[in-house]
């Protein structure tokens, strides 16, 4: 069997060539004689393979000197945690609540302190991202929060808050390299691999030095101590060694593609190839605000229940897998992500073509 258009919101699809380099090297990783399964994680190859992939990581992001790069395990979700843990000094911080990720965040948050919503698009069920100009921070703040793409609802922020002096901390796990972005204007840039880089397992967490601190809130476990993990440079314990392994092959391969510029240019144009065809179509429509809308996560409903449901049904026979959307939006998703080759939009915008005429 051949293999499917997959437009799976996480885990999702990964690039063809690296999949097979992986394939290539499993039972014989560089001569070792084994696989990097079967390998210490405290071994020379090892080392050699996390240290090439944060340079690689590097390169492709421009992270400036004064960040710590971590390849740490417990997900996107951990560091709903681990960051008010060790950014709370004040135990304050502004949560911008653009979507379910960034509601969870918020949630956790509140946990371990004051935990402010200081804006939110819930009152359109998230299909907004909230004026970022139009919000007040608390001037005692520790961090202000944001999702800055929201894998379930679609949208991504059109521009960045103004945080001032207070550090600005982005959950990017469904954009992460999707295009080239700035660092130096985050306090933290974290997320989930799973996404749009590699397989399960891997959270990378870009820290800037001064919030690595040893004035953590005093329950925060040894392991959730950025402290701990950059002494350790990720290895205070076993660290997902394989996930690591496969992000390291994703980035030669983007550095192959010519980078994040031209990954940008490339998402853009297949984005471009799906929104076109939803806003000229009449059964179609994408249900986020077009100036918000992602370039990453492409929702879209006919209106139908039952056409959407027979949409999701026949998809399948199009080679087109995982196009349902999550539950609290409905419909359909396309996950565009890096991987996703534009034959897989042009597939998928000529099946729905199809299905409209058969509908109409
Ligand atoms: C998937 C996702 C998460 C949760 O990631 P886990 O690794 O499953 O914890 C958090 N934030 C965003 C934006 C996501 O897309």
């Amino acid at each position: 069997m051949g293999r499917v258009y997959n437009f799976s919101a996480g885990p999702a699809v990964l690039p063809e060539e690296v999949l097979r380099q992986a394939a290539a090297e499993m039972l014989d990783y560089d001569g070792t004689g084994m696989s990097v399964m079967e390998m210490s994680h405290r071994s020379k190859p090892f080392a050699g393979i996390i240290e090439t992939a944060e340079a690689d990581l590097r390169e492709l992001l421009q992270i400036p000197e004064n960040y710590q790069v971590l390849f740490l395990q417990g997900g996107a979700t951990q560091q709903f945690a681990a960051i008010p843990m060790n950014l709370m000094r004040n135990k304050v911080a502004d949560y911008i609540v653009s979507g379910s990720w960034s509601k969870k965040a918020f949630k956790e948050a509140k946990l371990y302190g004051d935990a402010r919503c200081v804006a939110s698009s819930e009152d359109e069920n998230f299909s907004y991202v909230p004026d970022v100009d139009a919000i007040e921070f608390s001037p005692d703040a520790d961090y202000v929060y944001i999702c800055q793409n929201e894998t379930i609802y679609g949208t991504r922020y059109p521009k960045l808050p103004d945080t001032g002096d207070v550090p600005l901390v982005t959950d990017v796990s469904s954009m992460f390299l999707s295009e080239p972005m700035d660092v130096s204007k985050f306090g933290i840039v974290y997320g989930g691999v799973q996404k749009n880089i590699g397989p399960a397992g891997v959270t990378i967490v870009i820290v800037r030095d001064d919030l690595v601190r040893e004035d953590v809130l005093p329950f925060t476990p040894s392991i959730m101590r950025y402290t701990t993990q950059v002494k350790a440079k990720s290895l205070s314990n076993t660290p997902p060694a394989y996930g690591i392994y496969v992000c390291g092959l994703v980035f030669k391969w983007l550095k192959e593609q010519g980078g994040l510029t031209a990954m940008k240019a490339k998402n853009e144009e297949k984005a471009a190839i799906l929104y076109d065809y939803l806003d000229q179509s009449a059964l179609f429509k994408a249900t986020a605000r077009k100036s918000d809308r992602s370039i990453m996560n492409v929702p879209f409903v006919t209106g139908s229940d039952e056409l959407d449901a027979l949409f999701v049904a026949e998809a399948k026979s199009h080679n087109i897998e995982s196009i349902k959307g999550h539950r609290s939006v409905g419909g359909m998703r396309a996950s565009i992500y890096n991987a996703m080759p534009k034959a897989g939009v042009e597939a998928l915008v000529a099946y729905m073509a199809e299905f409209e005429k058969a509908h109409a």
